[in-house]
């Protein structure tokens, strides 16, 4: 891959750089800019080779016409702010605004075009419209850097056909993704340990099929659990159960005992009747979960036994909350999940979303651990060993 360097002298050139700005908007207040925060090293080398940057990002899931509440102004604000220089903001993606803030741009300036997804080309499944549109984005910009992790593992006409038609590099922050996750692809250093949990078994299906064939030994936690348990005929009372996936989860229990990779289920759980603050929560056997209950985190001998195989491990792959870490009540699991993870000397990666949301709620130190993937699905697919367009279409 090309990276930022193998482009030349960049000043005076006008480089489009795909970030990942999709921030969580509480109205027009930005509640978590962790992404934004993780775009500046880049944004500021080009910045400070002197180029133009234009910076290209989407936010929420707009159905190709603009609308006012996934309008990325606040992020403008806010990345300018960061930079401590103010970013000119063009109010359309490809339009006249667009046009007048590009030729306004002085060397080292920085500019946003609003929202990719009010134009219906960007996600669009059709080549044609998906190209015309990267056609008109690849004219504001003489050269293209993809540093957008949470998207790569879409074929969209800002990650890839933008990338085919400019000198495309890629970016700081996407090589390090890339980087990092590839020490669990590419002969992960033995242990190694993946802790899945988050809300469905049938999202994450993919990964431990892919998984079972790569790890050494699973654990399970968050929705997903209960699923194992109903393919290990244990009753489940009220918790997420998924009855469509039982068959498929009770194929790789099997394979896994064929493959002697250890599938660890949670031996006790925190149960409630419900999903809020002040449920009284009350500690059962996993296989003794009251028929009127749910479970909604993994119990204290639980913490423990996964502690000791994070412990024991020399790479580490966390994917998924271990319960509903959101409430106090029921993040000890993850609270215990993410400082094992912190404690170990294994080389951990941290994939998925809401388990780098949970990292930062808990207030746990992000240097103990090796990587922060900034990507949800993309982190999840790379380990799946899928081929990623937006990366692909930069290797070749
Ligand atoms: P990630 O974004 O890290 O991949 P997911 O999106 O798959 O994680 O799942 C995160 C969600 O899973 C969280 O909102 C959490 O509350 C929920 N969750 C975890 N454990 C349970 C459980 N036992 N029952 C219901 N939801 C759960
Ligand atoms: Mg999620």
């Amino acid at each position: 891959m090309k990276t930022i360097k193998d482009l030349g002298d960049l000043r005076g050139k006008r480089v489009l750089v795909r970030c990942d700005l999709n921030v969580p908007l509480d109205g027009t207040v930005i509640t978590d800019d962790g992404r934004i925060r993780a775009s500046l090293p880049t944004i500021k080398s080009l910045t400070s080779a002197g180029a133009r940057v234009i910076v290209m990002a989407h936010l929420g899931r707009p159905k190709g016409a603009p609308e006012e509440r996934f309008s990325l102004a606040p992020v403008a604000q806010r990345l300018g702010d960061l930079l401590g220089a103010p970013v000119a903001f063009a109010v359309d993606t490809v339009g006249s605004s667009a046009q007048t803030v590009v030729a306004g741009l002085g060397d080292g300036d920085v500019a946003l075009l609003e929202n990719l997804r009010f134009n219906p080309g960007e996600t669009s499944k059709d080549d044609g419209a998906r190209g015309a549109f990267a056609d008109e984005l690849a004219a504001l910009g003489d050269a293209y850097v993809s540093d957008g992790f949470g998207v790569v593992h879409r074929k969209q006409a800002s990650v890839y056909d933008v990338a085919k038609r400019l000198p495309s590099a890629v970016g700081g922050l996407v090589l390090t993704e890339v980087e990092a996750l590839s020490r669990a692809t590419d002969n992960p250093e033995r242990p190694y340990v993946v802790i899945l949990g988050g809300s469905k078994v049938s999202d994450k299906l993919g990964v431990i099929s892919h998984l079972l064939d790569k790890a050494d030994c699973l654990l399970i936690g968050g929705g997903m659990v209960y699923t194992f348990l109903a393919a290990q005929g244990h009753e489940v009372g009220r918790s997420l159960l998924e009855a469509d996936q039982i068959n498929q989860v009770k194929e790789y229990l099997e394979r896994a005992a064929t493959m002697g990779v250890e599938i660890v289920l949670p031996i006790d759980l925190v149960v409630a009747d419900d999903i809020k603050p002040d449920a009284s929560p009350v500690i059962v056997r996993a296989n003794a979960i009251p028929h009127d209950l749910m479970g909604l985190d993994i119990g204290p001998e639980s913490r423990e036994l996964f502690r000791e195989k994070i412990l024991a491990a020399k790479t580490v792959v966390w994917n998924g909350p271990v319960g509903v870490f959101e409430l106090p009540i029921f993040a000890g699991g993850t609270r215990a999940v993410a400082q094992a993870l912190v404690d170990s000397d294994a080389f951990s990666i941290v994939g998925g979303g809401d388990s780098a949301a949970a990292v930062r709620l808990l207030g746990l130190d992000i240097n103990g651990f090796g990587h922060i993937s900034t990507g949800g699905g993309a982190s999840l697919e790379f380990l799946e060993g899928k081929t990623l367009p937006g990366i692909a279409v930069l290797e070749g």
